[in-house]
């Protein structure tokens, strides 16, 4: 299973499957990406299977690229390998989305809330629920950071989450607990891996997330704060091996 972040000036969908190829080997059984287009739309794709058979439904009928995205490959825990099962999730309206590698060990009491409170799942996994609450969230406070904040702070298990919104191009935010999550730095483009394979085709210089941390990435700038909020200054680190 495997997560890649990407915000800048090439076109999401190469870097996202670029991405996600690079970690192929830890296994997966459905792949997805997400993208806000240049019209400042959401769109996605996935699919059960091997990420080839996403890249032909993409070549088939291409996405309309743009510059902020989020790609997944799945190794199904809540639900099996089917496109609904797949991620990314969907939230506010399908304007926003999610994704998660990991388990969310309390999802079950968060999504009765989320059903009393009228929300409407389209798939069987632990996931889904994160992405509902942390698109009401936004709606609140009109934030993704402190959206997701929000959100994590509730959450127990293990997880890292990606999540873009169609109303704040440019950004990626992440979040980290018992899961992995990296950040690639480059020029002008900033990345997030679930490891530094996900990015070193573009960037040696990379960033370490600290457990219970979040990220917020643009194009020109990374911000890393704790759970409670609170600015964190991440370690630098040089990719030392070949790409
Ligand atoms: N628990 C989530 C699911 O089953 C994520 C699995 C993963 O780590 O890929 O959809």
């Amino acid at each position: 299973c495997g997560i890649v972040g990407y915000v800048g000036p090439g076109s999401s969908v190469d870097v996202l499957l670029g991405g996600l190829k690079r970690l192929e080997y830890r296994g997966y059984d459905s792949a997805g990406v997400a993208v806000i287009d240049d019209a400042g739309r959401l769109e996605t794709r996935k699919r059960a299977g091997k990420l080839n058979v996403l890249a032909e439904d993409l070549a088939a009928s291409a996405l309309h690229d743009g510059h902020t995205g989020i790609g997944h490959t799945r190794w199904a825990t809540h639900g099996g390998p089917t496109d609904e099962n797949a991620h990314p999730h969907l939230g506010d309206d399908g304007k926003l989305a999610l994704i998660h590698n990991g388990i969310i060990e309390n999802f079950s009491e968060l999504k009765q809330e989320v059903l009393d409170a009228g929300g409407v799942f389209t798939s069987e996994t632990d996931t889904e629920v994160a992405a509902l609450l942390v698109g009401a969230a936004f709606r609140e406070c009109g934030d993704l950071t402190e959206a997701l904040r929000r959100v994590v702070a509730r959450l127990e298990g293990a997880f890292t989450l990606l999540v873009l919104h169609q109303d704040v191009p440019g950004v990626v935010v992440g979040a980290r607990r018992n899961s992995p999550l990296v950040i690639g730095l480059g020029d002008g483009e900033n990345f997030l891996g679930s490891d530094v394979a996900a990015f070193v085709e573009h960037t040696r210089y990379a960033l370490e997330i600290g457990q219970d941390q979040i990220v917020t990435i643009r194009p020109d700038s990374v911000e890393v704060i704790d759970f409670a909020g609170v600015p964190v200054t991440p370690n630098a680190f040089e990719v030392a091996w070949d790409a």
